[in-house]
């Protein structure tokens, strides 16, 4: 039994140098196992989920991640304060930092992840693919010599053929990487990449790769011991990008073979035990789809850490990753051989960012106002659904770290069934007061060529027309979300329930309510205004025995309705006979925004909600009193006693169910006196002023 450099020894607390979701993610399995929790925090994460799930916290420093989450020194004064024998990174921050898994080394604190040699080795993209390309792993046809002539660069890349991929040797993210179509370019492009390199990464040298126009993006984990040990479990297709950015990702990967899951494995395995590595670790591949199933499959890089989408491969193999890590990372064998390791289903995985898909993935910022899944309302198995999540409602959401929220993990028998549930799952999830890709994702995961598997690293992009495009909403929709909103807000204002009431809705009388409506996005900076109606809806409340107790009409149709409501957001919306299950809500704030929000697993629907006629009277004759057509509060008084007036001159402002109702003088005359003030609230049939009409 041999040990690595590594520094494996039993520990009883664990402190997770990280935030968000993943900080959550550690600890709960931490908890598990009978370890003591550290949380470490920047000052804009003082009262965030991780830290008050944790047993100790202990602050690193200012919100900016440089001053906190990657300031080693203070990370490792956190483990020596609580006593923390082990440190799990997470990922990004210092879970690939060479020189931190030394200083531990050096604190005798226990790394949970790889030898700092391991980190290194990878570290460099042409030193990386110089040893795969020894181990016998694929690599891309290209380029990744110690010689950067532009003329030899220019040369190799006419070698490997058109299109091309410049890449930064020191590279990541993204940064320093451009796509060359032709020779003319190269020269311009290569010029643009140094620079962008030097600036990022203080290191010039570049790589050239054959640019795969169709490659899916699968990526291996593997896993291995200081005892010798190495396995796969299996593969992860994340092919689904925005910016080089994983949106979803799924295990197995669709359309695999036996025998190209096993070369992979198997390449991926050797790749980590070139490098001498211990822990979790994912080889990433680019396979080509335009070759079909048996596509050829190509070495990228190799993350050395815990990955982002690992839940998928929990999912599948029904392993804990992070108990497997932090059994290694004591010293432990790996649980199982790789005989022992199979597959169970399906899985996806959609991440939840703070961002507008509608304004090129900005990310959003704001606070938390709601945050929650409702697993009943959208007949859910708790067993198939996943949320790791980072936040809760309430919670602060701020511009210094990733935007990702949470991420959404299913399961299923095979990949349909996964998929439907991840559709619902998505619908169930309700986000408040922060602008998200919720909805995007829903698209993602409802389109065809996303359920056809019909997948490539640029399936976004190719898609980009469909997946943006704005739904035409139907009759229905309208007349479904005129009724949720007076419903919603009935079931607000309780005492004020239409349904309750012992007048206007309930009779047959002729009170009629009419709803404007307009579609919106989601982000209210670049919505429609809502007095843009597009449908008005006409609303009657005809509740006679047995049967449907509104009838809506708009656009020459008329609909009987009913609505139900069912267990959390969920109602049964019947129109004509046609019922339909949905989460619907009501939300925004004040009379100013009311949208209504329809999901079910197929779509969303956003709609801009406003009554615009509370009530008729149906009679217009003269009266010496005027009366509170409903529940509600005086906004102001618009004239003073004793004032004379004309016929219709507006002399009161009351609002209810958030929307302003003008009382007008019903003849000519005077106000002989008021009976509320401005702020007053008033009951249904309350008298409001004495009015004497002239003679
Ligand atoms: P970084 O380390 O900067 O993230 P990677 O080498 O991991 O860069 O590549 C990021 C993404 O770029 C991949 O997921 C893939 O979508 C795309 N990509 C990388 N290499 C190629 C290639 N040779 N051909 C086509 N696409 C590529």
């Amino acid at each position: 039994m041999s040990l690595t450099n590594h520094n494996a020894k039993r520990f009883d607390t664990l402190l997770v140098a990280n935030r968000g979701e993943i900080a959550c993610r550690v600890m709960r399995t931490a908890r598990a196992l009978g370890l003591r929790t550290v949380a470490v925090y920047s000052d804009a994460d003082a009262n965030a989920r991780h830290v008050r799930e944790a047993d100790e916290a202990v602050r690193l420093g200012p919100a900016a991640a440089r001053e906190s989450y990657l300031k080693v020194e203070a990370v490792i004064e956190a483990a020596r304060r609580t006593g923390a024998g082990a440190i799990h990174p997470g990922y990004g921050f210092l879970s690939e930092n060479g020189p931190f898994v030394e200083a531990l080394d050096a604190a005798g604190i226990t790394f949970v992840g790889p030898p700092a040699s391991a980190i290194a080795a990878m570290g460099d993209k042409s030193a990386a693919k110089a040893r795969m390309h020894h181990a016998g792993v694929p690599l891309v046809p290209g380029y990744h010599g110690a010689d950067q002539d532009d003329a030899l660069l220019r040369d190799e890349a006419e070698r490997i053929g058109y299109p091309v991929l410049l890449k930064a040797s020191a590279g990541g993210g993204g940064k320093g990487m451009r796509v060359v179509e032709s020779a003319d370019g190269f020269q311009v492009a290569l010029d643009g990449c140094r620079r962008e390199s030097q600036a990022a990464f203080g290191d010039q040298r570049m790589l050239i790769e054959k640019y795969l126009t169709q490659p899916r993006h699968v990526e291996v984990q593997v896993f291995c011991d200081s005892h010798g040990n190495g396995v796969y479990l299996f593969e992860r297709d994340c092919s689904v990008q925005r910016r080089h950015q994983k949106v979803l990702e799924e295990a197995p990967a669709p359309g695999m073979t036996a025998e190209l899951r096993r070369a992979m494995g198997e390449a991926a395995v050797r790749a980590a035990k070139e490098i001498g590595y211990v822990g979790a670790g994912t080889v990433e591949f680019l396979l080509d789809a335009s070759q079909g199933q048996d596509g050829s499959f190509y070495f990228m890089e190799m993350n050395t850490r815990l990955q982002v989408e690992h839940p998928v491969t929990e999912m599948i193999t029904g392993q804990d990753l992070v108990a497997w890590q932090l059994k290694v990372a004591m010293g432990e064998p790996l649980p199982l051989a790789q005989h022992e390791l199979t597959i169970t289903g399906h899985s996806f995985e959609a991440r939840l960012y703070a961002e507008d898909p509608e304004q090129d993935f900005l990310p959003a910022t704001g606070t938390l106002s709601r945050f929650a899944m409702d697993l009943d309302g959208a007949g859910l198995e708790p067993s198939r659904v996943r949320l790791d999540s980072g936040v809760e409602t309430g919670d602060a959401v701020s511009m210094h770290y990733d935007p990702m929220l949470a991420k959404l993990i299913v399961h299923g028998d095979d990949r349909t069934q996964a998929l439907a549930t991840l559709n619902r799952a998505l619908a169930a999830l309700d986000v408040q007061g922060v602008v998200t890709n919720r909805a995007f994702l829903q698209r993602l995961a409802t389109h065809p060529a996303f359920r056809n598997a019909q997948l490539d690293t640029r399936f976004i992009e190719r898609n980009e027309a469909t997946l943006f495009a704005a739904r035409q909403i139907d009759l229905e929709e309208y007349a479904g979300a005129a009724l949720i909103g007076l419903h919603q807000l009935a079931r607000e204002c309780e005492s004020d329930s239409p349904w309750d009431r012992h007048d206007g809705f309930r009779l047959n009388a002729p009170h009629t309510i009419r709803i404007a409506l307009c579609p919106t996005t989601q982000n209210p900076a670049h919505a429609q205004h809502e007095d843009d109606a597009e449908a008005v809806v006409v609303v009657e409340g005809r509740r006679e025995a047995g049967g449907s107790p509104w009838q809506l009409t708009l656009g020459g149709r008329t609909f009987a309705a009913t609505l139900e409501p069912l267990e959390g957001d969920a109602v049964a919306m019947t129109l004509n006979g046609h019922r339909r299950r949905m989460l619907a809500r009501l939300v925004g704030e004040g009379r100013e925004r009311n949208v209504v929000v329809m999901v079910d697993p197929q779509r969303e629907t956003r709609l801009f909600w406003r009554r615009i006629d509370a009530i008729d009277h149906g009679h217009h004759e003269a009266e010496s009193t005027l009366t509170a057509p409903m529940h509600g509060t005086v906004v102001a008084l618009l004239v003073e006693a004793g004032a004379r007036v004309e016929k219709g001159m507006p002399l009161m402002v009351m609002e209810a169910m958030k929307m302003e109702h003008t009382m007008t003088a019903p003849a000519d005359g005077h106000v002989e006196s008021f009976h509320f003030a401005a702020g007053d609230t008033v009951g249904q049939g309350d008298v409001l002023l004495e009015f004497a009409a002239d003679e």
